[in-house]
């Protein structure tokens, strides 16, 4: 909502003519006299207070001021009788005690209130202002409703998960995710009909968890591509028929890309509970639970919050009281799993390998692809193939030339038919903020073994836990480990 947003205009509004709008909080309305924002807003209202209503307790992280204009505002710093002016400076907290009749804010700056998130609390927050006249903006201060229960931190495969799984318990959560799409790693790409997964591709036999994920949602898997003969590479970039192994033989890939299953999750949860292109930038412990500051500047606060997200992008986030160094350490040494990794994935019109009775894989000891398999869709076109690039990602900048090299090693494996595809697409995950740190770009040579360790249980008394396939003891690191580790959150949210 954008309500006399323009603060370079001249705005006169006689606030008896405005309807009293309800707010989330019971008994709390408000005249709304400007405001950028829904909910979460900059804002300048009129707040009445019906007896009996009240808030609880909440942050200023940016400060608020009000006037009272009419009975006695009441919180636990004192009684203010009508004609009170109070100034509460940034990060300070209050909470109503016992309302009387009504009283009104006025300059709110960036109010980021309650509905659109759902919350508890409002969150004022006020720039440093140039004049007095610019300081007429905005803060509702009004009415609030119990700390929201859980925040999920992640709108990857185990935030949306868990969220799905609180959803249908019926419990109060919201979701908030970094980037402006779902499905963290599970990335897929369109071309024409096709779908393809630039991040996972395959789970396997024995993941119980995504086998019923996936019949849940009614949609269909099929097996890795894989009759035909296998390519190898040597170091001289001389190419070998039928050496190597299938290594992907017998995974299982769903149709239309791994998103569907993320878009499905999605679609299935509340719009008004999760909310993209919102990354919490710092987390603070309060008497009642754990305060979010996101990135906007919107500033949530919830009983519990769950980091389903990769533990070394956790490390960066901002702790107060800041967590022990064990701790961050803890969460530095557990490497995300492929976040180093760049995939690219060539399309064509004709799967002129299959026609050759190849397989589309390949290993190379050349490069830059080492690992290559098929990523055609289940059943027609276009069809791919793509590659994990085995150069590090120091040596992946220079994006022109990687291409080059990328096509020009599909021409030694498959011959000129290789030479133009439709379209051919990078990933690098490396330099993806929301994946990766410099951390992840040494190499794993393994599947490391995952576990939440010790150190990253039970922080702050319990009501700061992580979800995330890395804090899975079981599957960690796959697809299935993400499904694990939002089960096991679930068991350990207090209720
Ligand atoms: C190239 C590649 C290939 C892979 N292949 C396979 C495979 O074939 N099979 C398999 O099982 N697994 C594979 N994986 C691993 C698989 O992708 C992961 O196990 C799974 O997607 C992890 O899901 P997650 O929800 O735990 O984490 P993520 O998908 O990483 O989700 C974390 C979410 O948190 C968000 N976030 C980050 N910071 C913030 C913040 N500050 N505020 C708010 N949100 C934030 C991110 O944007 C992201 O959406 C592969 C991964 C990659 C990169």
């Amino acid at each position: 909502m954008e309500l006399n947003a323009d603060f370079n205009a001249r705005v006169v509004v006689h606030s008896e003519q405005l309807a009293w709008t309800p707010s989330p909080m019971a008994g709390v309305d408000r005249r709304m006299l400007d405001r950028i924002g829904d909910e979460v807003a900059r804002a300048t209202s009129i707040v009445r207070y019906a007896p009996g209503s009240h808030f609880s307790a909440h942050t200023h992280t940016g400060g608020e001021e009000f006037i009272v204009l009419d009975g006695v505002f009441q919180d636990e710093h004192g009684d203010f009788p009508e004609g009170t002016y109070v100034r509460n400076p940034p990060t300070t907290s209050h909470h109503r005690r016992e309302p009387d009749r009504r009283w009104r804010d006025v300059e709110q700056r960036r109010l980021a209130a309650t509905a659109r998130w759902g919350i508890a609390s409002i969150r004022c927050r006020r720039r440093r202002r140039k004049s007095l006249d610019e300081d007429r903006s905005p803060c509702p201060c009004q009415g609030t409703r119990d700390l929201m229960s859980v925040l999920i931190v992640g709108g990857g495969l185990s935030g949306l998960t868990l969220a799905d799984m609180l959803e249908r318990e019926g419990r109060d959560y919201q979701l908030v995710e970094a980037r402006a799409r779902f499905g963290g790693r599970i990335k897929t790409e369109h071309c024409g009909e096709g779908a393809f997964d630039m991040g996972p591709a395959w789970f396997w036999p024995g993941q119980p968890r995504i086998a019923a994920l996936i019949k849940d949602h009614r949609l269909a898997a099929f097996e890795q591509y894989a009759r035909g003969d296998l390519l190898y590479e040597g170091p001289d970039g001389r190419v070998e028929r039928g050496r190597g192994f299938a290594s992907m033989q017998g995974s299982l890939r769903l149709e239309g890309g791994l998103e569907k299953l993320t878009s499905r999750l999605a679609g299935g949860l509340s719009s008004q509970r999760i909310h993209l292109g919102k990354a919490v930038r710092a987390l603070q412990k309060t008497e009642e639970g754990i305060t979010a500051a996101l990135q906007s500047g919107d500033v949530l606060e919830a009983k519990q919050v769950v980091l389903a997200l990769p533990p070394r992008i956790a490390a960066t986030l901002h702790f107060d009281p800041p967590l022990p160094e064990t701790m961050r350490n803890a969460m530095r040494d557990i490497p995300t799993w492929m976040a180093g990794h760049a995939k690219a994935i060539a399309i064509y019109d004709t799967p002129f390998w299959r026609d050759a009775r190849l397989s589309g894989d390949a290993t190379s000891r050349h490069g830059p692809m080492v690992e290559i398999h098929d990523a055609s869709p289940a059943m027609g076109g276009p069809y791919a193939l793509f590659g994990f690039l085995g150069v590090p990602p120091e040596g992946r900048k220079d994006v022109p030339r990687l291409r080059q090299h990328i096509v020009a090693q599909l021409v030694r494996l498959f011959g000129d038919a290789a030479a133009a595809p439709r379209q051919l697409i990078l990933k690098d995950w490396a330099f993806d903020p929301h994946t990766a740190t410099p951390l992840d770009h040494a190499p794993l040579y393994a599947h490391p073994s995952y576990r939440l360790p010790a150190a990253l249980q039970g922080i702050w008394h319990g009501r700061l836990l992580f979800a995330g396939t890395e804090a899975a003891p079981q599957f960690g690191g796959y697809l299935e480990g993400a499904l694990e580790a939002a089960e096991n959150a679930l068991h350990s949210l207090k209720t």
